[in-house]
């Protein structure tokens, strides 16, 4: 259906796939401060079969001619099948193929990654000392994800850094992760905390702003804005010293206005927004008229402007 578009000439080119809603980690952005990842397990349903999962796929390809897929859960890497997944997506001809993970069974998958056609992997890292690490994640061992983006660089895969910053909570971060990554020289973009999950209605204590973000970097760096890329979350700056950071600043400069995005979570169900609480089952379809009615319904979840809150925390969406 190439005609699939909205009147602000939206469209859905990037699936972001939820293989499973389970982690090993428990962030405090996910999770409730006193609760830990096995309470998250009590979200969890049947996930979605891998072959049941290439067949959803390879008919939203059709119908959409996608770009690129992003996969994230819950911990992706959790998932049992994440290899043949990943093998059946290249053979589908996208090439475009990307995960978000946590990083800590990363060591031992990059390689298998790799080889099944992955292109680059976000890590998640709100820390680099250890005891904010734990604070953040209910986690310990950040050098575990350090050896996990060693291998992933090695083995050839481009990685990029995502550390969420939240006020009282890991803002002392923002230094320690910058410094590793432009040693390492990876990307790394700082995210501002979003009012989701357990946090709706309640985010706005712990937003650190992209100007917050920026005026802490500018302490120590001189750095100059580049242009937006088309469809992009982040927005990017590169130090005088050739450096490039990012900043991914939802509540303070949204960028709905020309999302691209559509996600699928591991029950079979397509959002068209983050902001939209109403999962649209597409499981049981294989008709392709109903599966286009239900994608006319995911884009016009879209906002126009701005990302407004969910009561359904990433965990169960999809990151
Ligand atoms: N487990 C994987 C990981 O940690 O990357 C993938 C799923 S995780 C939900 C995906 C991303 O969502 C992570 O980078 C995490 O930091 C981010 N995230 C989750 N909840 C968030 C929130 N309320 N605000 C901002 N970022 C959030």
């Amino acid at each position: 259906m190439r005609d699939l578009q909205d009147q602000y000439g939206r469209s859905f080119k990037t699936l972001r796939v939820s293989l499973i809603n389970t982690c090993n980690l428990g962030c405090v952005y996910c999770t409730m401060a006193d609760t830990d990842t096995k309470v998250s397990n009590h979200h969890q349903k049947t996930n979605i079969s891998a072959s049941e999962l290439l067949r959803i796929i390879g008919y939203l390809h059709q119908e959409l001619n996608l770009e690129t897929i992003r996969l994230t859960g819950g911990e992706p890497l959790l998932y049992h099948d994440l290899i043949p997944v990943v093998a059946g997506i290249k053979a589908m001809g996208i090439d475009e193929i990307k995960l978000t993970t946590n990083g800590f069974l990363l060591e031992r998958m990059a390689f298998k990654l790799h080889k099944a056609g992955m292109k680059s992997i976000n890590v998640s890292l709100d820390a680099i000392n250890e005891d904010v690490f734990f604070k953040m994640s209910k986690r310990s061992d950040v050098g575990r994800i350090l050896k996990g983006i060693k291998t992933s660089i090695d083995c050839g895969l481009d990685v990029k850094l995502n550390a969420v910053i939240m006020k009282g909570m890991n803002e002392d971060q923002i230094f320690p992760l910058l410094d590793y990554a432009f040693e390492n020289n990876i990307q790394i973009r700082f995210l501002e905390v979003m009012a989701m999950g357990h946090l709706y209605k309640q985010s706005e204590k712990y937003l650190f702003t992209q100007h917050d973000i920026l005026n802490a970097i500018a302490s120590r760096y001189n750095f100059e804005r580049l242009d937006r890329k088309a469809s992009a979350t982040s927005n990017y700056w590169k130090t005088k010293e050739g450096h490039v950071f990012g900043v991914i600043a939802n509540e303070s400069e949204p960028f709905c206005g020309d999302c691209n995005r559509l996600r699928l979570d591991s029950q079979g169900n397509i959002f068209g927004c983050l902001s939209d609480n109403h999962p649209i089952n597409i499981r049981v379809i294989d008709d392709t008229l109903e599966l286009r009615q239900k994608l006319k319904l995911a884009l016009a979840q879209k906002q126009t402007v701005r990302f407004v809150g969910s009561e359904l925390s990433m965990l169960e969406i999809g990151g």
